[in-house]
Formats: C-alpha cells, structure tokens, sequence
C-alpha cells in the first residue's frame, strides 16, 4: 500500500478519535448458565468478574440449557456448517421448521430465513424496490441503519417522515401519484429511545394511502404479544401489516434474521434477493438453536411478564437515585442520557474497570450526537442485587464526574 493511501485510514481513525468516539470492544466470555455474568480478559493478562447490562440476549436465552442441547444435538447429527446457500446443498430440514415456525409466530403465510436481522432488512427492502421501480419508500427518520441502506440503494422515490409524526407521513404520502405503489417502513421499538411507533395509525394511514406496510420487529419480537409475535400482536395489528422483519438474534439469543409475510412476496424475494442467494445458508446448529428458542418463547408468557417487571424496576431505582433516565422509553430499554461522546466513554470505562459493570457507550453514528448515552437492557436474570449494584456503580461515576442529577 502507499504511504498516502495508509495516511488516508490512519486520518479517518484519527477524526473519530478527536471526536471522543473511538470504539474499543470488551474482549469477554459469557459463562454459561451464570447470565448476566461474564470475564472481562485484561490487556495485562488474566480476567476480571463483571455483569453485563448492555446485552441484547433479552431474555437469557442464549443460556438457555433446552437450546444449547439443541444445537449440541444439531452438530452431533449434521455436523458445523451448513455446506452451501440454499439453493446448493445450504437448507436443512432445521432450516424449513424454523420459517414454518416464524410464519406462524407471526400470523403470515411465508416467511424467509437471512444470515442477519441486518441482511434481512437490506436485502428485502432493496429486492421489493427492484419489483416495483414506480415504488415511493416512506421511511421513519429513526430507521435502523440496515433499512436505511437498503432504502438507499433503491432506486425509486424516497421520502423520510418525522420520526413517529403521522401528519408528516400524511403530507408526503399526498405528494406521491395515487396510482403509483407506495411501501412505509417502520419500527415497532426504537432501540435507542425505547419508544413505540402507533402501529395500528400507521396502518390506518396505509390503507387510505393504498400503501404496503414494512415492520421491523427486531427488538419486540419475543417480548410483545401473548406469545411474543412483537408489538404488532400486542396491539391486536399483526394481521393489518404486510411484512414483519425480525432477528434470531436478541429474545431468542441465536443469530439470524427473518422476513415474514405474503407467500407470493415471499417466494419473489427468496428468488431474486441477492443477500439470500449468494450466501451459505446459517449453520444447522444455529437454525436448530433458534427454533428450539422460537418454540419456548411463544409458549412462556412469563418471560415477558418478568422482563417488563424488571425494566420497570429498574427505571424506578435510577430514578430515585436522580439518574437521568430517559422519558422516551416505554419498554424494556433503559437509556441514561450523557450528550458527550467523551464523557459517555470515560464513565463506561469507569463502570467496567473500577466497578466490573458492563454498558457500552452508545455515540454517533449509533444516535446523534449531543444525544450520547448508556444504553442498559434489565433481563429477567437481574435481580434486584444486581440492580443495587448498578445503581450504586452509576451512582458514584456520577459523582466522580460531577455529572447533572435529576430531581
Ligand atoms: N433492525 C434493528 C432495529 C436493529 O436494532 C438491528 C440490530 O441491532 C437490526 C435490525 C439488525 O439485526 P441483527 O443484529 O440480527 O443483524
């Protein structure tokens, strides 16, 4: 490489760093069966005990001893690795249950299996552009990045509404031909902020629009509905939205994504999405791992009941301790605001290192920024304990940062 090409990654590392945002990853080891516990590897050698509270394994479910026999048992019978996509040799029976499975969780016809809830996205929204070039995409401004890219290699007509503004929705679905075929995308629950969109008005709005509706899930699935089809369920709307996009990856503790919906979109995507065919298809093991997860979610209301106990249990601890809890959030997300990217590195390092408490900072591009925060996600495993333990951790990096309380 050339001296000014090396300059040219050197320079960009150099900028993020200024800005106070230069992500160094906690080199860890969950230990299983002990979640939320976990060894933090120091750079001088040797590990340090700490509890984690920035993970998106919601439910524990990634320790779950029914689905690690699962994936033991996927491996013992097929062996690792899937052995191609999977149009060439790539899809297993563990594979054909899971849609099956996630169809039904969601009420639709068909659903369609993706290495990533970020594929998932990516791939659907750019594949249903290419089916339809006369498409207007309405896009919510606080859109994850995945369906942000997506949207953006589409070529047809783009329009971002204000975030959960349905009047903006209104007016901009009104500059578009009434003929012409419309999509909105959307989240049930914004993982930043921890709020919810108004699913049923934005169906509302669809069908007076004639539009398509495009819902990711990917952080209320398994938490939401009687049997943790998301949000959408909860509201009593999963029916009225076309496709729910969601991931194998936080309530279920696996990895992977997923798309749901009509069979014949379904199979149209599977057919011509290129992140679905020119990729090796997910390991068995997972795919086993997942469904297994699938199948004990939907059966266990509990599990949501005591997460949303716990979040609220938690919100009622930090906000008496005066820490700045977000108002946005009525779910199981707990963001504290900081608004510098600096300071939220400097007090997570302090967490981590000086108390054993893991939450991430959370900067730009992740948020915007003057908006930086710890992002903490309570989990049916911590107890109130650990929650003291928290709240006295935080309580006193405030202090040590003679950080703002509130009253
Ligand atoms: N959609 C949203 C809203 C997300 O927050 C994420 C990841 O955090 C994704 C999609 C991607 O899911 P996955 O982690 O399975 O790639």
């Amino acid at each position: 490489m050339r001296a000014e090409d090396q300059e040219v990654f050197e320079n960009a590392v150099a900028q993020i760093k200024d800005e106070g945002r230069y992500r160094v990853f906690a080199d860890i080891l969950r230990q299983r069966g002990r979640f939320p516990h976990a060894r933090l590897r120091l750079e001088g050698g040797g590990y340090r005990d700490i509890v984690v509270w920035c993970s998106n394994d919601y439910l524990g479910q990634g320790q779950n001893e029914d689905v690690l026999a699962a994936a033991h048992a996927a491996i013992d019978a097929v062996g690792a690795g899937a052995g191609g996509t999977r149009n060439i040799s790539g899809t297993t029976s563990y594979h054909v249950d899971l849609e099956r499975e996630l169809a039904a969780l969601h009420g639709k016809e068909a659903a369609l299996l993706f290495t990533s809830g970020y594929v998932s996205n990516d791939a659907t929204l750019s594949t249903i552009a290419k089916l339809f070039p006369d498409l207007w995409i309405f896009s919510d401004a606080q859109n994850h990045a995945s369906m942000i890219e997506g949207i953006r290699r589409a070529k047809c007509q783009k329009r971002i509404f204000r975030h959960n503004d349905l009047q903006h929705l209104e007016a901009m679905l009104n500059e578009a031909p009434a003929s012409a075929p419309k999509l909105i995308a959307f989240e049930s629950v914004y993982s930043m902020d921890g709020d919810t969109a108004p699913i049923e008005a934005i169906c509302d709005i669809a069908r007076q629009y004639g539009a398509m509706t495009y819902l990711d899930e990917v952080h209320g699935v398994g938490l939401y509905g009687e049997k943790g089809g998301g949000v959408a369920e909860r509201d009593g709307v999963m029916h009225r939205v076309d496709f729910i996009e969601g991931t194998l990856a936080k309530a279920f503790g696996a990895m992977g994504g997923y798309v749901t919906g009509p069979a014949a979109a379904i199979d149209a995507i599977r057919s011509m999405a290129p992140g679905f065919i020119f990729t090796t298809s997910l390991a068995p093991s997972i795919a086993a791992a997942a469904l297994e997860s699938v199948r004990i979610v939907r059966a266990c209301p509990h599990m949501r009941d005591r997460l949303a106990e716990r979040a609220e249990r938690l919100k009622e601890k930090l906000k008496d301790a005066g820490l700045p809890v977000m108002a946005s959030s009525t779910t199981h997300i707990v963001p504290v605001e900081v608004g510098d990217a600096a300071l939220c590195k400097e007090l997570s390092d302090a967490l981590l290192f000086e108390h054993g408490i893991y939450v991430q900072p959370i900067n730009y591009p992740t948020v915007p920024r003057g908006t930086e925060r710890l992002r903490i996600t309570p989990s049916p495993f911590h107890d109130d304990a650990l929650m003291d333990d928290l709240v006295a951790a935080l309580s006193a990096v405030w202090a040590q940062f003679n950080m703002r309380r509130v009253a």
